[in-house]
């Protein structure tokens, strides 16, 4: 089977977005340009915005979050430069706020009135796990390892990515009981 382009681990768009410049080993940078981003874009199935945003922008924005992602997984507090830039994009979501009865409570939700793109969906994504106790972001406990992933707080036996070989040596790790 042939090496798929992008490494889609799935737990949420924004770390397949940091991930695509970190993995196992030598790692290249797999958004080297803008027609990269673009086909990031469709491999997720997000709207694609590489036509209408400067690519560095794209670039610029990859490297907050791989900052924030050290941060939540060092256990800090997000940068306040991300916060900035996340509700700068989250102010351009297609949409509005509005009331709505949830189990007999109401609730002020925000709702979409398109799908985002791009940079706008990434940031939604950021702010989903970020408003999320029960989420935590971990990078890979594998030594040739850097990507991350998100998991429920607490689930002492995920520190491996979902990518092989890492999840195997969970597993082979598993067997030698070496996990508490
Ligand atoms: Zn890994």
């Amino acid at each position: 089977m042939a090496d798929p382009e992008f490494i889609l681990l799935g737990d949420a768009l924004w770390l397949d977005f940091v991930n695509t410049v970190r993995g196992r080993g030598k790692v290249v940078d797999r958004l080297p340009d803008a027609a990269a981003y673009h086909r990031w874009a469709k491999a997720t199935r997000i709207g694609s915005d590489a036509d209408a945003t400067p690519f560095q922008h794209v670039r610029r924005f990859r490297a907050r979050l791989i900052e924030l992602a050290e941060a939540l997984h060092g256990g800090k507090a997000a940068p306040s430069t991300v916060v900035t830039s996340l509700n700068t994009l989250l102010d351009r979501a297609p949409g509005r706020e509005q009331l709505t009865r949830e189990g007999g409570a109401w609730r002020l939700r925000f709702g979409a009135s398109a799908v985002p793109e791009g940079l706008v969906a990434i940031a939604h994504s950021v702010a989903t796990t970020l408003s999320d106790a029960a989420v935590e972001v971990h990078e890979c406990a594998a030594d040739e390892c850097t990507l991350f992933f998100a998991v429920p707080k607490g689930a002492l036996d995920r520190r491996w990515c979902n990518l092989e070989p890492c999840g195997r040596e969970t597993r082979v790790e598993r067997r030698r009981g070496a996990l508490r």
